[in-house]
């Protein structure tokens, strides 16, 4: 089976990588349940695409019985999961010595609980069909570390370790695993910075004309998420590093 008529559940679908993942998906003919806390994003996804089948929800990630919902309404309506792409992700960037434990509290909550559940209310889904495809965006902060990303990062390589894990735990069992780790995209992620002064500098740097921070297009990441649910039965990406061409 293709992308058509694959049921693709993503987590973190209202904007950026996971809105850009869901249009290109209905197109090539995938059945999607799309959640996010934004609701009203989700159903302007599903107006925009009326010969898609998609089923939206409000979902917080760190709650896990939305979660569980998503995954057994998806089950209910569509009879199986082909895919989870754990997309969900917050960025409130700040050096340790700011002492933002209400952001390392919400990162950690979302950005590393909110994989666990999604993992949690799929497995036994996809243990039972013997076959699916786990996906979670990491990031190349997932790789390496920088002065004011160090909790961030420490989200991005603990859903790596828990995806090597998953990989370990499941190959055999017909589950492929996959991480994708973007550099710099252009989406608002930014939003979750609440340090005034960190976001106006990360602002300024990615609107120079030859900054390496010029993003990537979150449709462009949308690509490599199509092209790894794409490959055949026996062939998993496991990890995939997508920068643009003129980041460090
Ligand atoms: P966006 O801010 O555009 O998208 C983030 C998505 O996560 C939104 O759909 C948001 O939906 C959802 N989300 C956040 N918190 C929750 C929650 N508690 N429950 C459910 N959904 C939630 O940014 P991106 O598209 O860039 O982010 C997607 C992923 O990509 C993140 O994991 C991010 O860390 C990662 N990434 C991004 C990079 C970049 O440069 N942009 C680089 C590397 C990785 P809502 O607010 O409606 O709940």
């Amino acid at each position: 089976m293709s992308i058509n008529n694959k049921v693709v559940v993503i987590m973190g679908a209202s904007s950026g990588i996971g809105a850009a993942t869901a249009k290109l998906l209905a197109n090539k003919g995938a059945k999607l349940s799309l959640a996010a806390r934004r609701l009203d994003r989700l159903e302007a996804i599903q107006r925009s695409n009326p010969d898609a089948t998609i089923k939206v929800f409000k979902a917080d990630v760190t709650d896990e019985k939305a979660v569980q919902t998503v995954i057994d309404e998806t089950v209910a309506s569509f009879g199986r999961i082909d895919v989870l792409f754990n997309n969900a992700g917050i960025m409130p960037v700040n050096k340790l010595d700011q002492t933002a434990r209400n952001e390392w509290q919400q990162m950690m909550d979302i950005n590393v609980k909110g994989v666990l559940n999604g993992i949690a209310s799929t497995l036994p889904v996809m243990k039972q069909q013997k076959s699916g495809h786990i996906i979670t965006t990491s990031s190349v902060l997932g790789y390496e570390v920088l002065p004011g990303y160090a909790a961030y990062s420490g989200t991005k390589y603990a859903v790596r370790a828990i995806m090597e894990g998953l990989r370990q735990e499941e190959h055999r069992n017909n589950i492929k695993t996959t991480v994708i780790a973007p550099g710099s995209v252009k989406t608002e992620l930014f939003n979750s910075i609440n340090n005034v002064d960190v976001r106006n500098s990360l602002e300024t740097a990615m609107q120079q004309p030859n900054s390496e921070m010029l993003g990537l297009d979150p449709e462009e990441i949308a690509q490599a998420v199509a092209f790894v649910i794409d490959t055949p039965a026996n062939m998993a990406v496991n990890e995939m590093i997508i920068r643009p061409t003129g980041q460090a």
